[in-house]
């Protein structure tokens, strides 16, 4: 029996297990907005996405499921997405100008609003559990670069050489990137090749939310840039009062519309769905100025919503429901 298809039936039993079951749980990931279009994606490379995806999911569920916490779903879900080669976090990160790779990643706990990140650091294996770190072990939000690994380190967290997180086809789309900016085009950063940040929020079973996001940014950024990803309010945000959302696409307009918060705010303060909530932000917002990417979101019912305002968004997701999806393009 194939992965894919024991996956299939534990979905099934998740089903079935959900509706005799009263507490709700919830969980969605992404793996990254953009111009994600079928005849760019072979077979094999759908599948494998879609592969790890589900990896993710599953362990990221499975936690949700077995009491853990909405923290805990999403640092393991994360963790998989970052040692994929196949996204654009950890290992697989995009190049940045200076042939360096620099990530970042932020967690929230939407039952106490304390939030960790870490920018531009470049020998943290996971990034997102360094986030977790700052968040639980320091008194900051935010720690960068060597600061960040030093503190890391200090608490234990794995190290590992730079050339770990480079892989081929990041070093051929920073030379593409490169070659269409001395051509003098203006959108060298956001081109076809940069998507694949990873993010993950959950509803556990306490009734508390929480959302965290990693990436190596955008192909051939300026050395030292810092995207919306580990920016609290930008690229992650969560509170149990509201939602849990994790974002992916141009940082510079998420940072600028501080999408993350706006759509946590829309579903407070205006009782909007989180549908219309992503709707709005994305398609009013964003769009008409220039800003691509998606969104996912759960609130604190259960409820799961995920769109994008680019041809496709990695995506999966198991509702509180159990209903379950796995998904590329519209
Ligand atoms: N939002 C990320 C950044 O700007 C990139 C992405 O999500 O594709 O760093």
């Amino acid at each position: 029996m194939t992965t894919f298809f024991k996956f299939l039936m534990y979905l099934t039993f998740v089903t079935m297990l959900h509706k005799t079951t009263a507490q709700k749980i919830a969980f969605a990931i992404h793996g990254g907005a953009g111009t994600i279009l079928r005849q760019n994606i072979s077979e094999q490379q759908e599948k494998e996405i879609k592969e790890d995806l589900y990896k993710a999911l599953k362990a990221g569920y499975e936690i949700l499921e077995k009491g853990g916490t909405a923290l805990d779903a999403i640092e393991i879900a994360i963790r998989i997405l970052e040692d994929s080669p196949l996204f654009n976090a950890g290992k697989g990160s995009v190049i940045a100008a200076n042939g360096k790779i620099e990530m970042d990643a932020s967690i929230m706990d939407g039952k106490t609003l304390r939030a960790g990140s870490v920018a531009g650091v470049r020998t943290i294996k996971n990034p997102i559990t360094a986030a977790r770190a700052v968040m639980e072990k320091s008194k900051h939000v935010m720690l960068t670069g060597k600061g960040a690994e030093e503190f890391a380190e200090m608490h234990g967290i794995e190290i590992t050489d730079p050339s770990y997180f480079f892989i081929n086809k990041r070093i051929e789309q920073l030379k593409e990137a490169k070659e269409s900016e001395w051509r003098g085009d203006n959108n060298i950063l956001y081109n076809d090749h940069k998507y694949g940040t990873v993010g993950a929020v959950a509803l556990d079973k306490y009734g508390n939310l929480a959302a965290g996001t990693s990436t190596g940014g955008m192909t051939n950024k300026k050395f030292g840039r810092v995207g919306d990803s580990p920016i609290i309010g930008a690229g992650t945000y969560a509170d149990n009062r509201s939602c849990a959302v994790s974002c992916t696409g141009h940082g510079e307009y998420f940072i600028r519309y501080t999408v993350a918060r706006t759509v946590a705010a829309l579903v407070e303060y205006k009782r909007w769905s989180l549908k219309k909530a992503l709707h709005y932000v994305l398609f009013e917002e964003l769009l008409p100025n220039g800003g691509r990417g998606g969104i996912i979101a759960v609130d604190k019912n259960g409820n799961i919503s995920t769109q994008f305002n680019t041809e496709g968004m990695y995506r999966a997701w198991i509702d509180h429901k159990g209903n379950y999806e796995i998904k590329i393009y519209e």
